[in-house]
């Protein structure tokens, strides 16, 4: 995948009574890195109170032994973040730790609420003030108001009224839950470890951990988790809402070694392949190469299935982007040189079919053929094994404004010759639901096809929930897509 399409979140819980909380939920984290790398926290708890640490960066660039030392209890948990509501600033970084007539609790967050600035003006006109720009705090401070006498009946209030996308992790001093939207647009899944219980945004998190995976939580499902045992409730199964979940964690999100559906990621990305190569086969072709590393096995499958041989034609360095220290402007224009370098022999004088998830603003990807051109490529195919993204996502995904996709303003024959490939094919929505085995009416392909599973607001924007002139009001409340650019 080229550097155009951001994930959202992860979050991960355990309780292991006995066991180093904090450290296990520091090796949760690191596998869920790829979810998102601008901060990370832990939060655990031990009956009596809550303990927290945040930080910008990288895992491994928050906490040392110390921090973890210092995080005490039997339950933690942990969250690792790209912003998609609020900015990349440390105060935005999660979990939340917040308090309220319920008592004490700390929130982490995967996914996007739709109508958090209508439900954070109603929190605020009831007095309840607010640290942050995050929509996840309205989450957590909704939660710590909520009215009821049991933890069903509050979860029941907050669910009825979130709009959007949401995967949480929750501790207070003695339980634990795990939410998901009753679209379940976003992973979470349940594991065992030893006599205590974990839960991730991935099940790759549980195989480094030797935890068993149980089972995924199901949409709307709350899980609550204390000394006595595990509680599953639905709290808002009247809510007519059909099943959404995110189609790009399949293409591009999830790690390929993780359990979607039931479903092994990696096979699914080789289908993908497969069906490219069926629906759109190159005129031509010597090699086939995939942008590494999310399109390596879709690029398999579709040498596979075309009989073109794959090859290793870009190497990707995996630490650049993984760092606070930016490029100068000299390094700026190289541009995607410091992320991909060609092998050179290996292109030499070939006709490249290049297989990748996605074009977004069709930036980086008319550099990457050019880099493919100066290493000796003759003639270079592009294969996207999604659909054209005509639509922006609100459930969590950073692909910017739809005037800012390059396939709401272009044609796929003017997208080929932006991007300078010699031929340009992409998989259908048919082809697509195919490959990933689920029915249409369970996914969101709302990116694709403009149909999101709820209504959504005109023009949401990351930072609708920003001090502007030093006030937290700033949202749109028409609930229509534009057909123009304003
Ligand atoms: S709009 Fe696209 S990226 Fe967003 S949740 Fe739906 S399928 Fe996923």
């Amino acid at each position: 995948m080229l550097p155009t399409l951001r994930e959202a979140c992860g979050v991960f819980g355990v309780y292991a009574p006995g066991e180093d909380v904090a450290r296990i939920t520091f090796f949760g984290l690191y596998a869920l890195q790829h979810r998102g790398q601008e901060s990370a926290g832990i939060a655990t708890s031990n009956s009596r109170t809550i303990y927290l640490k945040t930080g910008m960066g990288l895992v491994s660039q928050v906490f040392d032994e110390d921090d973890l030392s210092y995080l005490p209890g039997a339950f933690a948990i942990g969250h690792t973040r790209y912003s998609t509501t609020g900015s990349s600033r440390l105060d935005n970084a999660q979990p939340f730790r917040v308090s309220g007539p319920n008592g004490e609790l700390a929130l982490g967050h995967n996914g996007n609420i739709v109508n958090a600035a209508v439900l954070r003006e109603e929190l605020q006109r009831d007095g309840i003030t607010f640290t942050t720009s995050s929509d996840s705090e309205v989450i957590a401070r909704m939660l710590a108001h909520a009215p009821g006498d049991s933890w069903k009946d509050r979860w029941g209030h907050v669910m009825r009224r979130l709009n959007g996308a949401y995967s949480l992790a929750v501790i207070t001093p003695d339980a634990m839950m795990m939410a998901r939207d009753p679209m379940g647009n976003r992973p979470l899944c349940l594991g065992r470890l030893d006599g205590g219980w974990v839960a991730a945004s991935e099940s790759c998190a549980f195989d480094h951990l030797g935890a068993t995976f149980i089972r995924e939580i199901e949409p709307g499902e709350v899980i609550y988790i204390d000394a006595e045992g595990l509680q599953s409730f639905k709290p808002a199964e009247d809510l007519e809402q059909r099943s959404a979940f995110c189609v790009f964690e399949y293409i591009y999100f999830a790690r390929p070694d993780s359990l979607l559906g039931g479903k092994l990621v990696y096979p699914i990305r080789m289908a993908l392949g497969r069906e490219l190569a069926k629906e759109a086969p190159a005129p031509t072709g010597d090699v086939v190469i995939g942008v590494p590393d999310s399109a390596t096995a879709a690029a398999i499958g579709y040498s596979q299935a075309s009989g073109i041989p794959f090859v290793e034609g870009l190497v990707k360095n995996r630490y650049v982007g993984r760092t606070f220290i930016q490029p100068d402007q000299r390094l700026r224009e190289v541009g995607v040189h410091l992320k991909f370098n060609p092998l050179r022999d290996v292109l030499q004088d070939r006709r490249v079919v290049l297989v990748d998830d996605s074009i977004v603003r069709g930036t980086t990807t008319p550099r990457v053929i050019q880099m493919l051109r100066k290493a000796g490529a003759r003639e270079v195919h592009m294969r996207i094994t999604a659909p054209p993204i005509t639509h922006p996502c609100f459930y969590g995904i950073d692909m910017g404004t739809r005037w800012e996709l390059i396939a709401a303003q272009k044609s796929v024959p003017e997208i080929r010759e932006h991007i300078g490939a010699d031929s340009l094919g992409y998989l259908s929505a048919e082809g697509l639901e195919r490959s990933v085995q689920t029915a249409k009416d369970r996914l969101c392909m709302a990116c694709f096809s403009g149909e999101y599973p709820r209504p959504v607001p005109l023009q949401m924007d990351k930072l609708a929930m920003e001090p502007a002139d030093g006030a937290l009001d700033r949202h749109e409340s028409e609930y229509t897509l534009p057909l123009r650019r304003p």
